[in-house]
């Protein structure tokens, strides 16, 4: 009695995959696709818009321009090295005395580096975040007006 029932439960549990439980798991394995979909799609176009951005090898701490290829991942190959240690870098338009810049010092995140921590500007101190935001757009002026009287 008691193993008739104990063989009992595998068949139920397969009759409801092929009933309603296996509809809903099929749903969600078609919603999961589309959203691999969704993102390989949008993942190209975020390669688009970084395409030509900024790079900075971690040795040489110099910069440079690449556009970024299907396919291709960070670290990069760096021009100076020749080897993977090209980085994308972030723009930092702070001074020391808390003044905007014009001419942005770059600077590659600790995330990129495998490091811990924030990532501080080597030239100013500020903590430098992806996407770093910009100064304000008086602090840009300032920056402007102080380039055009020097
Ligand atoms: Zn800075």
């Amino acid at each position: 009695m008691h193993e008739a029932q104990t063989t009992k439960q595998p068949s139920q549990f397969r009759q409801l995959m092929a009933g309603p439980l296996g509809m809903v798991l099929g749903v969600v394995m078609l919603a999961a696709a589309g959203v691999v979909i969704w993102f390989f799609f949008h993942g190209t176009d975020a390669g688009d818009a970084s395409a030509n951005r900024n790079f900075m090898c971690s040795e040489t701490n110099k910069p440079f321009n690449h556009r970024i290829e299907d396919g291709e991942t960070y670290p990069i190959i760096s021009p100076f090295t020749k080897r993977p240690t090209g980085f994308p870098a972030e723009r930092c338009y702070w001074t020391k005395d808390g003044k905007a810049k014009l001419n942005p010092t770059l600077v590659i995140l600790n995330t990129y580096l495998e490091k811990d921590g924030p990532t501080i500007c080597p030239d100013c101190g500020k903590i430098v975040r992806p996407h770093n935001p910009p100064p304000p757009a008086e602090a840009m002026e300032e920056a402007k007006q102080a380039n055009r009287q020097s």
